[in-house]
C-alpha cells in the first residue's frame, strides 16, 4: 500500500470550498456522471480505431444508493485507470486546480465559472461526502487483480492501494457526510438526474430504470422521424404546453456543424401584437476547423 500526500498548500482547503459551495452542493451528480460518460465515450473511440481489443459489450453507466452505508456508488465500464493514472489526473491534476481556485478565490464572492473552469469535477464530491474511495481498472490490464482503489477523507492525505474487479472501468463510491444525507434520498437523486443526465450518449441506470434518451430527436437524421415523433419530444420538455404549431429541424454542416429543433408556438388571435416566443431547443454547435 502506498500513502501521500495530495499537492495542496491549504490544509484546510477542504472546508474552503465547502463553504464556497454551499449553493451548488448538488452538482456533484451532474460532474460524477459526465466523467464517467467521458470514461465511456473514450472508451468507444478507442475501439473504433482499433486501440482497444476486446470486447465493448454493454457501455453504461449506473448509481446506486445504499442507505444503510450512507454511500452513493456511480459505477462505469469505461477506459478506468491504471494506479499511476489515478496518481496523475486524481492526485496532480484535480487536485492542483483546487489549489489554485483556493489562491484566487478565497476573497472572492463570485462562485460561478469555477466548476469546470479548473477542473474541479471530480473534488466537487467533496461537497457532499466526508469520505470518496476509486475502486479502478484500466481496460489495459488483463485481469481483475490489476484494480487499484484509491481513499481519501478529505484531508490533503490519500491512500492507493492494490485492489481487485471484476471487470474494467471505475466506482467512484461516496461516503456521504452527515449533513448532505438528503442526498441518500432516491426520490433526490432521480431528479437530479433528470435534470442533468437526460440527454448524455450513453445508458444511464438509476436501480432498474434507464433516465436518459441517448439519441434525442435532434440528433437523428429528420427522415427517420415522423411529426408526432417531433410533438412528442417537445411535450417532454414542455408537457404543459400546447402542441407547437410547427418546427424546422436545423442540420447544418458547414462552416459550422449545428444541429437543433426550431419550434414554433400557436398564436392567439387576441395577443396579435405580442411578440412571438421561440422555442429553440436542444442545439448542438460546433466549429468545424
Ligand atoms: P476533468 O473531467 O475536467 O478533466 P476531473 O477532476 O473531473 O476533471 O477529473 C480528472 C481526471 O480524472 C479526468 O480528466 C480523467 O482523466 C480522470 N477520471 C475522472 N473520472 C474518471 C472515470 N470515471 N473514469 C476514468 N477516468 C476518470
Amino acid at each position: 500500500m502506498q500513502s501521500g500526500k495530495i499537492n495542496v498548500n491549504t490544509e484546510n482547503i477542504f472546508p474552503i470550498i465547502k463553504k464556497f459551495l454551499y449553493s451548488d452542493h448538488e452538482i456533484f451528480l451532474r460532474e460524477l456522471v459526465s466523467n464517467a460518460t467521458d470514461a465511456s465515450q473514450k472508451l468507444k473511440t478507442l475501439a473504433s480505431v482499433g486501440e482497444m481489443k476486446g470486447e465493448l459489450g454493454d457501455l453504461r453507466i449506473d448509481i446506486k444508493i445504499d442507505k444503510e452505508n450512507k454511500t452513493i456508488t456511480i459505477s462505469d465500464r469505461g477506459i478506468g485507470m491504471t494506479g499511476e493514472e489515478v496518481e496523475k489526473y486524481i492526485n496532480q491534476i484535480a487536485f492542483s486546480g483546487a489549489e489554485e481556485f483556493v489562491e484566487k478565490y478565497k476573497d472572492s464572492k463570485d462562485a460561478n465559472a469555477i466548476i469546470g473552469h479548473f477542473g474541479l469535477g471530480f473534488y466537487s464530491s467533496f461537497m457532499v461526502a466526508r469520505e470518496v474511495e476509486i475502486l479502478t481498472r484500466s481496460f489495459k490490464t488483463e485481469d481483475a487483480s490489476e484494480a487499484v482503489r484509491w481513499k481519501c477523507d478529505g484531508s490533503p492525505e490519500f491512500t492507493l492501494e492494490k485492489d481487485s474487479r471484476e471487470d474494467r472501468g471505475t466506482d467512484i463510491i461516496l461516503h456521504i457526510a452527515e449533513d448532505s444525507e438528503e442526498f441518500l434520498e432516491e426520490a433526490r437523486i432521480r431528479t437530479l438526474l433528470t435534470k442533468y443526465c437526460k440527454f448524455l450518449p450513453v445508458a444511464i441506470y438509476f436501480g432498474e430504470e434507464q433516465i436518459n434518451q441517448t439519441e434525442p430527436a435532434w440528433t437523428r437524421k429528420p427522415a427517420d422521424l415522423t411529426d408526432e415523433d417531433y410533438t412528442t419530444f417537445y411535450k417532454e420538455l414542455y408537457p404543459f404546453s400546447e402542441d407547437p404549431l410547427f418546427h424546422i429541424h436545423l442540420n447544418v454542416d458547414y462552416p459550422f456543424n449545428l444541429t437543433g429543433i426550431l419550434y414554433f408556438p400557436k398564436l392567439k388571435k387576441n395577443l396579435k401584437f405580442r411578440r412571438i416566443r421561440f422555442s429553440f431547443i436542444a442545439i448542438r454547435f460546433s466549429l468545424i476547423r
